[in-house]
């Protein structure tokens, strides 16, 4: 499956629609329609009850759009969704506080509105911003037309308190239901930031291969210990005769080797060292706080270890291993290559040794 179909079956067809997010919006909007639709299917059975034939009609009216729109959610621009529903809201909340007075609570809904338009990303923060005053505004205008003003149809004594807290309840369910949702999904994509933000890190530290530290991260640790001036030892290990590996078995194998000689350094320095991949075959291995003593003995066990890692039976890898203590007035760069010079004395003296600076000859300076 290309990465376009994976795309395609993720968001729902792109030739309906024309743009795969507005089937995100309508995952979210269709079941607040839906909700909008049951919630006129109560108020439609209240006012067959109350006997208010206009808004018996209304309401049906009002179920049939919330249909027609969940409907139409995927297929058409959200923002007329939202503007269909906010008209539907206000002008339902005007109707049923001028029939049955403000007393009934009918006129909480349009509330309701402001965290939906507030969230709704798809409208600039200007037109947010106009939406909510209009909102308000028409709020404000029907607070000041019916607080005093009588209902043309009164609500039995034993109803109109009851009507109020329950559509106060509602009001207050459905915003908290809004504002509940987006906070989730805001702490959802604050976590997806950071755990990027982490794997990023640790990609750009690590080496895809082996996994272990790359050399960018290994200069940063030495630059760190040349400054600290503390006591720190390097082994700079080089697979013998790798080349021979990727010339009889091929690449591919002699990155499996590489692997397994990266997991074997890992156990050997265990949480004692830092181990990167200093290059192709080579590998840095810092002791911190280590003035040699260490050295000499996780020296063999890195070459046991990667003894193991055979690529014939009669043929054990082998390694060969320069070390060095961190001296006074070192750089990163004096200190890592008396580490090289002492590897290479190894090699010189015939491969699968350890030889430590001091000893080396050449490598001591
Ligand atoms: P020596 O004992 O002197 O170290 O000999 P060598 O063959 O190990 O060293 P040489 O420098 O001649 O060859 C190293 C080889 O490692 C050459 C290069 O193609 C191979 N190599 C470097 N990086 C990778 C890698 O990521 N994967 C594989 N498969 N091979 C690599
Ligand atoms: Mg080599
Ligand atoms: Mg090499």
């Amino acid at each position: 499956m290309t990465s376009e179909r994976i795309d395609q079956a993720m968001e729902g067809p792109r030739d309906l629609t024309g743009d795969p997010g507005r089937w995100r919006y309508a995952r979210v909007l269709r079941p607040i329609l839906l909700f909008g639709a049951s919630a006129h299917a109560l108020f439609l059975l209240l006012f067959a009850l109350l006997d208010v034939p206009v808004l018996v009609a209304f309401n049906t009216a009002s179920i049939l759009l919330y249909l027609l729109l969940t409907y139409l959610a995927p297929r058409v621009d959200p923002r007329w969704l939202v503007l269909t529903a906010m008209v539907e809201v206000l002008a339902h909340a005007w109707l049923a506080t001028h029939y049955v007075g403000w007393v009934s609570g009918f006129h909480f809904y349009p509330l309701i509105l402001i965290p939906l338009i507030a969230f709704l990303t798809r409208f600039t923060v200007v037109q947010r911003c106009l939406l909510i005053l209009l909102t308000t505004a028409l709020y404000s205008a029907m607070a000041l037309a019916y607080t005093t003003a009588g209902p043309l149809v009164p609500l039995p004594d034993a109803v109109a308190p009851w009507l109020s807290a329950i559509n106060a309840v509602s009001v207050s369910i459905g915003m908290s239901v809004f504002i509940l949702f987006y906070a989730v999904a805001v702490q959802n994509a604050d976590d997806l930031v950071r755990s990027s933000q982490e794997r990023l890190k640790r990609l750009a530290a690590t080496d895809p291969l082996t996994g272990l530290l790359n050399r960018r991260s290994m200069d940063a640790h030495l630059q760190r210990v040349v400054e600290g001036r503390g006591p720190a030892t390097l082994l700079l290990g080089d697979v013998d005769n790798f080349k021979q590996i990727n010339d009889v078995f091929g690449h591919d194998t002699g990155d499996r080797v590489l692997e397994a000689v990266g997991e074997a350094l890992r156990q050997a320095a265990a949480d004692r060292a830092l181990v990167a991949r200093w290059g192709g075959e080579e590998f840095l291995i810092l002791v911190p706080d280590d003035d040699g003593t260490q050295a000499d003995e996780l020296a063999a066990r890195i070459r046991r270890l990667v003894s193991q890692c055979r690529r014939d039976r009669h043929r054990p890898l082998t390694m060969s291993i320069g070390i060095t203590s961190l001296r006074a007035g070192d750089t990163v760069a004096r200190f890592a290559n008396r580490a090289d010079q002492a590897l290479l004395a190894a090699k010189r003296a015939g491969r699968d040794r350890v030889i430590t600076a001091s000893s080396a000859g050449a490598a001591g300076t």
